[in-house]
């Protein structure tokens, strides 16, 4: 069903995609015990002999302090080169997604994160649109956000997920597309695998991070942007009934971009999305290394 890129980096060394295998045994499988990065990587619409890959150092960064809150010493700077590499041993031709993997690869039982092995892999898959870009249908999910006193949300900790596949698997099997989530005071979260903005009166609003949300790329580049556009950008708790009666609501985040939001619960949102579509054109124009303000937000590796 996936497009996986040829080759895979495992314990240290590239390999062959369909050999780069673990164990059953492996720690992390059993107690979620790893934390992932996702960026996108896409030819260069005027060079395709180059892949342009957005806000590289962040997700490097990010990834190393999700490797630190599980106790494992994992640079940026190794992780930026081990990603350069990877992209031009696989010589990509279309848009994919990168997947580096920080996880307790040890062999044995007994929740921990001292006294361990611990490994880092990455992989990567042909990727499209993740969610329509034409818009989507979402649930107040049953289930909430985690809190940050249970788990280091900062972090993007594999086993932090189980929440989001219920969540989205319960919006999916109601007949929606996506879930929002809120936290453990009752507040707006996010969504699955996005951060949530809404815009009222012409200002963007988003759950700022002591909210419970991700740290997300996508939201930070999205209020960077909103405020050089001269929109003001008001990062507070949200209540739910804000979210019915917005002007606009989007999700962002690097699967889905910026996915514009149609439709939450029983409540139609207004089909004119004039400040979603801005946002959305400038990212992508940014993106795709058009747009010079935001050249360093780009970063090239040549493939010859
Ligand atoms: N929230 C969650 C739970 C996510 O998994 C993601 C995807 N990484 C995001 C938000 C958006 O983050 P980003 O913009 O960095 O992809």
């Amino acid at each position: 069903m996936h497009n996986f890129l040829p080759t895979a980096y495992l314990q240290g060394q590239f390999i062959p995609f369909k050999d780069a295998n673990i164990s059953i045994a492996t720690h992390a499988l059993h107690y979620g015990t790893g934390a992932f990065g996702g960026l996108r990587g896409i030819p260069d619409p005027n060079n395709p002999r180059q892949i342009l890959l957005f806000r590289l150092d962040r997700h490097c960064q990010r990834l190393s302090n999700s490797a630190r809150l599980l106790q494992f010493d994992l640079p940026a700077d190794k992780i930026e080169h081990v990603i350069v590499d990877f992209i031009k041993k696989n010589q990509p031709t279309v848009s994919f997604y990168i997947r580096p993997f920080v996880y307790t690869s040890d062999l044995g039982i007994a929740p921990r994160l001292h006294n361990i092995e611990k490994d880092f892999f990455v992989y990567g898959l042909e990727l499209g649109d993740y969610l329509s870009p034409d818009g989507v249908a979402c649930r107040i999910s049953s289930w909430y956000r985690q809190e940050d006193r249970s788990l280091p949300l900062r972090g993007k900790i594999s086993g932090a997920y189980i929440t989001s596949s219920l969540a989205k698997t319960e919006a999916v099997e109601s007949g929606f597309d996506e879930a929002i989530l809120m936290n453990s005071q009752g507040k707006v979260c996010e969504a699955s695998g996005m951060n949530l903005f809404l815009i009222r009166n012409g200002q963007l609003i988003t759950p700022g991070y002591e909210q419970d949300i991700l740290e997300g790329i996508t939201r930070d580049s999205v209020t960077t942007i909103a405020k050089a556009m001269g929109l003001t950008v008001i990062e507070r708790p949200v209540d739910k009934s804000e979210l019915f009666i917005a002007d606009e609501v989007f999700l962002s985040g690097t699967a889905a971009k910026i996915t514009p939001v149609k439709q939450i619960e029983n409540y139609h949102l207004p089909q004119e999305k004039p400040i979603t579509s801005q946002l959305r054109d400038k990212l992508t124009a940014i993106t795709e290394n058009r747009d010079p303000d935001y050249a360093d937000w780009v970063y090239t590796v040549s493939l010859d």
